[in-house]
């Protein structure tokens, strides 16, 4: 076995590697580019060599400077994940050469699926069954025309070279044929430097199957079963699952033998996906692709066959023969995989890109596995793949199964862009889905129920929102009420005395165009809440971002995450967001805003610019702070008079301190009145 090996990739599949490496005792070298510095995989590997700027070309595609930190570190292997190299039959012939170990099959197996049309011809010779079709070198229009004339609409253009969905269109009728042939042809050209296309029948209600074949250098091939793919958007799958709803046995060994007849074929070797398009109407199954590399949905194969494909993956390499043999392998319970992605459903699934602001993942147990690459903070960056993680849920029937994924969807929390995790929930608890009407057009035929309007923000969660609010006004107050010479001033009291003689304050939420308000009367013990006609009994407490509340005798529990004046309010696996604007939190938000009059960061205090009794204009640096090697100037958030400066110059403050407090000039003109 291998002692140290590189990871050729980045995000989840880069950690999920380093998981199986740590576990069988093999040494990591992670390699990354300037966008991902800081990045997981990068602090999971033993070691982490920088690769260049941000854009793949510059990074992760450049296999020279990866074969060359192979080298310089002494990796044997190269585990080049999916995507990138993963199927760049030169690089691997590239590392061949190098004598460092590609882990995956040999060049001439990449090379010979990875052109779609020559995959078929290939197929054909092995008996494989293809979908009706031309898969041809000849690309004269007047051909291709004739063609897809023969063979009937709907037809679909596929570029020969492609991938991840890129370059697919469906023709329905031959007059719009043309048009379609050229805009097939300039994404093919555009994405994979390759114009040619084929032509398949389009089957309308098709099922995506796929079987995981595995094959070693002893001439050893098997199969690990299926996986059903076909809840896909834009062609490119969401959800997947294992076993296929529906499979027989015999079609189960049917499917498995015509794809290990289709790795022997081409003297495979490793881990490899051959696809499957079934006709639901017609019960055939053909041929579609072969993925030559461990596909991202390689994990519901291992929830129900207990094995580590990884593990799999780097025995073969090292020489060892498949731990397992056909007989041997089983099938045990079912399986689902949800990829979370940073997409907006509404906007035709549209990549987000952003900051994590907040993330919790549903807690892992034998039940629950999240695959994932980033945590709570980092970005989604333009530079790759939007999928923040690949959440796999296990058990012993689909129908249990589904509950686990439901209940852990549930859990799953996400501020700071848009993610498809309450599309994802709809999916899970959909009727049609848990009833297996499962074939590519799910989404599309579901839409109008998978993705809803955004419903009106609920009484709860505007109580919520509000208690929030009001929690941070006292916590606030309290802070500033420790750090005053006068601790007893009624002016720290947040009854709301000073603004209203009523006690009685109103808070205002905006979402979309809607706008709410609630009015919050302060009672002995705790608020009460008026939300138009509702009347609520209501208290509550934060712990950092945690919101404990009793909303008429009904303890609901929340995550409340806060950017400048937007509130996200997290519960039951919903996002609800929201934009406050509260005369009572604007000198705070304003505060918060603007790095805040308090310490954005553990430091020294550097320099005091101002004493109490100074009148500020918005903006006038403060007080500086030095952290983290770097001076951090605090300045006014607005106009008022310095009313107390709780620290002096070469003091420690610690992160979220209060450093000074300001009365602003229009609370003061309120006040004197
Ligand atoms: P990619 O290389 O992008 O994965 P595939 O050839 O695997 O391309 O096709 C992607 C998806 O497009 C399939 O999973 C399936 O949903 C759909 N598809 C492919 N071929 C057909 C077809 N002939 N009829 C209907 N749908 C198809
Ligand atoms: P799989 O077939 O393994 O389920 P997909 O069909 O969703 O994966 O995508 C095909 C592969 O190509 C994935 O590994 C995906 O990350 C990768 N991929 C797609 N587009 C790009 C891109 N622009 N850059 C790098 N990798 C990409
Ligand atoms: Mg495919």
């Amino acid at each position: 076995m291998f002692k140290k090996i590189l990871i050729a990739n980045r995000g989840e599949i880069a950690c999920r590697v380093i998981a199986t490496a740590r576990k069988l005792g093999i040494k990591t070298v992670a390699v990354y580019s300037d966008a991902d510095a800081e990045a997981r995989h990068v602090k999971l590997a033993d070691e982490a060599i920088r690769l260049g700027p941000p854009a793949p070309r510059e990074s992760y595609l450049r296999s020279d400077l990866i074969l060359a930190i192979a080298k310089q570190t002494g990796a044997e292997a190269i585990h080049p994940g999916y995507g990138f190299l993963s199927e760049n039959a030169d690089f691997a012939t590239a590392c061949m050469e190098a004598g460092v170990v590609f882990i995956g099959p040999p060049a001439s197996a990449i090379s010979a699926m990875g052109s779609k049309s020559a995959a078929k011809t290939l197929m054909e010779t092995a008996s494989v069954p293809l979908v009706p079709g031309y898969h041809g070198d000849k690309q004269d229009l007047a051909l291709l025309q004739r063609e897809a004339d023969k063979m009937g609409y709907p037809v679909l253009i596929k570029a020969s070279a492609g991938g991840g969905g890129k370059g697919m269109k469906i023709v329905e009728k031959s007059a719009d044929f043309t048009a379609q042939l050229a805009s097939a042809q300039r994404e093919a050209q555009s994405s994979f430097g390759d114009a040619r296309v084929l032509i398949e029948k389009y089957l309308t209600k098709p099922r995506h199957i796929e079987i995981q074949v595995f094959a070693d250098t002893h001439g050893d091939a098997v199969y690990l079963f299926e996986r059903d793919c076909s809840v896909q958007r834009r062609h490119q799958k969401v959800l997947e699952e294992a076993p296929a709803p529906g499979m027989t046995t015999e079609r189960r060994v049917e499917m498995g033998t015509a794809a290990v007849n289709a790795a022997k074929a081409i003297g495979y070797v490793g881990a490899g996906t051959v696809e499957f398009i079934f006709d639901t109407l017609t019960g055939a199954f053909y041929f579609m692709e072969m993925n030559t590399r461990l596909q991202v949905e390689h994990p519901v194969t291992e929830m129900i066959t207990g094995q580590d494909l990884v593990e799999w993956q780097l025995r073969v390499a090292s020489g060892e023969s498949l731990p397992l043999k056909q007989h041997e392998l089983k099938i045990h319970g079912h399986a689902f995989e949800a990829r979370v992605y940073a997409e907006d459903p509404a906007r035709d699934f549209l990549p987000q890109i952003g900051h994590l602001l907040h993330l919790r993942q549903p807690a892992e147990n034998a039940h629950v596995r999240v695959d994932t690459g980033v945590e709570s903070g980092d970005e989604i960056s333009p530079w790759y793949d939007p999928m923040i993680a690949k959440l796999i849920v296990w058990d012993e029937s689909r129908e249990r199964a589904l509950d686990r994924l439901a209940h852990a969807l549930s859990e799953y929390e996400v501020v700071g862009l848009d993610t498809n995790l309450a599309f994802l929930r709809q999916l899970a608890s959909h009727p049609a889905f848990a009833a297996c009407e499962l074939d590519t057009g799910f989404i599309a035929r579901h839409h109008a129920v998978l993705i809803p309007p955004t419903p009106p923000v609920g009484t709860d969660t505007l109580a919520m929102a509000a208690l929030a609010e009001l929690a941070q006004v006292e916590a606030h107050n309290l802070t500033m009420r420790q750090r005053s010479s006068e601790p007893a001033s009624p002016w720290w009291e947040a009854d709301g005395w000073r603004l209203n003689q009523d006690n009685r304050h109103a808070l205002h939420f905006r979402a979309g165009d809607q706008e709410y308000a609630v009015i919050a009367h302060y009672a002995d013990t705790g608020y009460l809440l008026e939300i138009g006609n509702e009347k609520l009994d209501a208290n509550g407490s934060l712990h950092g971002q945690q919101l404990r509340t009793v909303i008429n005798g009904h303890r609901l529990q929340a995550t409340v995450v806060r950017d400048g004046s937007r509130l996200t309010v997290v519960c039951n696996g919903t996002n609800t967001e929201l934009d406050a604007f509260n005369p009572l939190l604007v000198g705070l938000q304003a505060a918060e805003a603007t790095g805040g009059l308090n310490a954005p960061m553990p430091g020294t205090v550097v320099t005091v610019h101002v004493k109490v009794g100074d009148m500020v204009e918005k903006d006038t640096p403060l007080v500086i702070l030095e952290a983290m090697k770097m001076e951090h100037t605090i300045l006014a958030p607005q106009a008022g008079t310095v009313k107390e400066v709780f620290f002096e110059k070469g003091e420690q403050v610690t992160e979220g301190a209060a450093l000074l407090e300001i009365t602003p000039a229009i609370e003061a003109a309120t006040i004197t009145q």
